[in-house]
């Protein structure tokens, strides 16, 4: 595909990057290779919108992938990153920032007793597998296809996310024996979980899903699906952990719990919780997290968890997240998704825009989407048509057509507006793509 638009400044330094970083990304969604092109490099954030190295600035519907919630430079999260940085960066000691991140969280999400921070939310996933594995003495852990959980070994059996993007069914350097105790079933099937446990009985150590999933596109559980997991775990002695890396503060003030409010054993939190800055955590109920080091046996450490300006960051961010701002942001998500839809209609785009609360993706079909299998089975090739129409003309979606797209308290009118302006052709450029 030929684009009509350049960026040279973007492409001189992707060609810099990739001299010195394989693929010219540090992580690989970012690279574009899903849908061709030059991957953006961005130098300021305002707000929804994004400035790239050529002065072209963008309403960004990636909002960093999550974190950004906020939109970008809010001035209190700005102030508070400052006034942390002057007093230091590091200390490798406790520090009050992150007790108070701990209590916010704490206080938020009722079954969370006892939190634990982390730099990622990958961490934080590898973390809670291996508590889980500790405190039941057990292996296996039941995962689902298309659930990312983050680069975890034992994890990157059919995930989704970069890996769906680019089809990889699995990944080389993940050996037989770690990948062996992963059991990868098809999302919303309950009967493929009761049939693991049934050839398992007794082995299974947790069962991980992402709370409600965005990594292969946004799925929504079913009408049950977690509280059924809940029950047959709890049925066999395993440990339920609700993977609220990308939900987690951003679906409502408790993230997804706040709205299924099926209680999990273990949670894991990334993304909006560090206010753009690398903090993550998990936790759950407490006589599961008295086993983790200090006080108990099963390890896990990190010289920069709880930093202190990660921690203002995230704290600034989440106390600034009150009833009023989600209220916002599921405003602005319904009204985008409105819009989206509308367009394709006219177009006659066979299409389904599928949301989880403010969360949203659009499927290039018209079947319904409940698991990894159905999401793949969509026109993906017009999502790259639609992607780069809109980045033409300023919008900037994630570049996959299997990813959540976000929204921001700071997307305002003139923010829609100019998405709404750039749909038609965008839709257009969809319809008339060829595979
Ligand atoms: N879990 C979920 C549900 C995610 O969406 C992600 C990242 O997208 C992760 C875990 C991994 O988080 P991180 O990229 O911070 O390692």
């Amino acid at each position: 595909m030929a684009y009509s638009y350049e960026a040279p400044v973007s492409q001189s330094l992707f060609d810099r990057a990739s001299v010195v970083t394989p693929g010219g990304v540090n992580s690989p969604v970012r690279a574009f290779r899903a849908v061709g092109g030059t991957p953006r490099f961005m130098v300021s954030g305002t707000g929804p919108y994004l400035t790239d190295a050529d002065g072209r600035e963008y309403v960004d519907l990636v909002c960093s992938w999550g974190p950004m919630i906020l939109g970008h430079s809010h001035p209190e999260v700005i102030a508070a990153v400052q006034e942390a940085v002057s007093r230091g960066t590091s200390f490798g000691t406790p520090g009050e920032g992150e007790v108070a991140l701990a209590e916010e969280i704490v206080a938020r999400i009722e079954p969370v007793e006892q939190v634990r921070l982390v730099s990622s939310g990958t961490e934080a996933t590898m973390s809670a597998i291996r508590l889980a594995r500790g405190f039941t003495g057990r292996a296996k852990v039941v995962k689902f296809a298309g659930c990312y959980h983050g680069h975890v070994d034992a994890l990157l059996a059919a995930a989704g996310s970069g890996l769906a993007t680019f089809g990889l069914p699995d990944t080389p350097g993940v050996t037989g024996a770690t990948a062996g105790d992963t059991v990868v079933l098809p999302y919303n099937d309950l009967d493929a979980v009761r049939a693991a446990f049934a050839a398992h009985p007794g082995e299974i150590a947790c069962v991980i899903t992402e709370a409600s999933p965005g990594n292969m596109g946004v799925v929504p559980p079913a009408a049950g699906f977690n509280a059924g997991l809940k029950e047959l775990c709890a049925a066999d002695g395993a440990l339920y952990i609700s993977d609220e890396v990308m939900t987690g503060f951003r679906t409502s003030k408790a993230g997804w719990y706040g709205i299924d409010g099926v209680r999990p054993d273990l949670m894991t939190f990334g993304k909006v919780m560090g206010g753009g800055f690398p903090a993550a955590a998990f936790g759950g109920r407490a006589d599961v997290m008295a086993h983790l080091a200090p006080a108990g046996p099963v390890y896990q450490a990190g010289t920069l968890s709880g930093n202190p300006v990660a921690t203002a960051a995230g704290l600034a961010q989440l106390r600034l997240l009150d009833d009023a701002a989600y209220a916002k942001i599921d405003a602005v998500s319904a009204e985008l998704r409105s819009l989206v839809g509308d367009a394709f209609t006219k177009e006659g785009v066979a299409h389904t825009v599928s949301s989880a609360s403010n969360m949203f993706s659009v499927f290039f079909t018209d079947q319904p989407v409940r698991n990894y299998d159905d999401a793949k089975k969509q026109e993906a090739f017009r999502f790259t048509a639609f992607f780069h129409s809109m980045l033409e003309q300023g919008v900037y979606l994630p570049p996959s057509a299997f990813e959540s797209w976000f929204v921001s308290t700071a997307h305002d009118e003139r923010a829609i507006e100019r998405i709404a302006a750039a749909l038609p052709a965008a839709a257009r450029a969809a319809s008339e793509a060829t595979a």
